[in-house]
């Protein structure tokens, strides 16, 4: 069974084909600068065990053009004859809004909810739905399934997902918190749960998806019952760029003292700030290496950081009541040892203890990193939510039969 998964932004689309029999890759590739004059589009698969690339630049003006190259990449890798011989495609949607709890075959009504969300998710949703409509026209016969970022953080209760504004903003607007990275939470709790051979049905689990953008879950019974994204994707954690948890009142300070517009404040916490606004970088290599070489903004930075994680492992295990495993992943939870040990530090009257040690370890697997006192493990869990949407977008079909 082969199924490919896409993931088409507003000038990109990224996509990976798998073999659902081994869950292996096929193909992976990318679409990038779509619209404008020089177009990168390339593809890297295996041929006979050995990885191959093949790259093109051209002017790339759109989606369906974007998608026709895709297509013809995939059949000049010999992974595929023809679009129309998959047996399914996953299309990433971030935003779902409360009308998604499940991943769902495409239909017009599908599409049409997901362009009424596009004030929910303006930088993301409009370019799904390019991808959607193309890969519909251009492979017609194939079984096509959404999968959303917000869908695993649907079980979170309304004292949870409510903010404390009128209800009747809830109510009229729904304005609400959806949460987002829900691909990875899911993927990261199945396999803990494989991993500690545990029933994912009582398993709870503080989840840590650390990447440019970061988010923490709590999950009670393998279902999530908090995240720290908000009605966007800017609440909780510190992020490369963006502020997190923040006083709006600040916002409102900045506007009547500065004179700044909604379009400023917008860009000020959404691309400004974070660990870009305390120390000038968001990559947390180059902050790693600055701090090491003594700059005190980077090392505030990194601080700051993982003390934020920190807070919200505390509260999240307030709400859990019993903890069986924290899990860090992401390109910062899965590789930075210094943010795992510092975030969990002087926490064991939470049961929570790292072994150095084992954490300096560099492992591509799962790796358990809390000492033998510990009671809650801690985890590190490579993520994988191309392979979570594939698995689930062949689930969708499946019950389709
Ligand atoms: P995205 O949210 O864009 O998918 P990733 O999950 O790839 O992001 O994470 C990107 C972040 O991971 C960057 O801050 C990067 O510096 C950090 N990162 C990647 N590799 C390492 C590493 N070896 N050590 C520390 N941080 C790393």
């Amino acid at each position: 069974m082969k199924i490919l998964v896409l993931n088409a932004g507003s000038s990109s689309v990224k996509y990976q084909l798998f073999n659902m029999d081994t869950n292996a890759v096929l193909a992976s590739g990318m679409i990038e600068q779509i619209g404008e004059n020089e177009s990168n589009a390339k593809i890297k698969y295996f041929d006979h065990g050995v990885e191959s690339v093949i790259e093109r630049k051209s002017t790339i003006k759109d989606h369906k053009m974007a998608l026709k190259l895709m297509s013809t990449l995939l059949i000049e890798s010999g992974t595929i004859s023809d679009l129309n011989d998959l047996d399914g495609i996953g299309h990433r949607v971030v935003q779902g809004g409360a009308s998604f709890r499940e991943p769902v075959i495409v239909t017009d009504y599908v599409a049409d909810e997901i362009e009424r969300l596009i004030p929910l998710a303006p930088l993301h949703n409009p370019g799904h739905l390019a991808g959607i409509q193309v890969s519909i026209e251009q492979s017609p016969n194939v079984p096509q399934v959404v999968v959303f970022d917000t869908a695993f953080h649907s079980t979170m209760p309304k004292h949870a997902y409510l903010y404390a504004i009128p209800y009747k903003f809830y109510e009229d607007l729904k304005i609400r918190r959806y949460g987002f990275h829900g691909t990875s939470h899911r993927f990261i709790v199945k396999e803990a749960a494989k991993y500690l051979q545990k029933d994912i049905n009582t398993l709870n689990a503080i989840t840590l998806h650390l990447g440019n953008g970061a988010s923490v879950s709590a999950i009670r019974n393998g279902k999530c019952v908090d995240t720290s994204m908000g009605l966007t994707p800017l609440e909780g954690l510190i992020m490369g760029t963006r502020s997190g948890d923040i006083d709006p009142a600040v916002l409102f300070y900045l506007a009547r003292k500065l004179g700044y517009s909604i379009d400023d404040l917008d860009k000020l916490v959404n691309k400004e700030s974070g660990l870009k606004g305390i120390c000038g970088n968001n990559d947390m290599r180059a902050i790693n290496k600055l701090a090491e070489e003594g700059d005190a903004q980077a090392q505030l930075a990194l601080d700051m950081f993982n003390y934020r994680i920190k807070k919200y492992i505390g509260s999240y295990s307030a709400v859990l009541g019993r903890v069986d495993c924290i899990i860090f992943t992401g390109g910062i939870g899965e590789n930075d040892s210094n943010v795992r040990l510092n975030s969990c530090s002087d926490l064991k009257n939470l049961g929570i203890e790292i072994d150095a040690t084992i954490n300096n370890q560099r492992c591509r697997d799962i790796l358990t990193i809390s000492s033998s006192e510990s009671k809650v493990k801690v985890l590190v869990i490579p993520t994988n939510e191309e392979l979570e949407i594939a698995i689930q977008t062949k689930e969708v079909i499946e019950n389709m039969k």
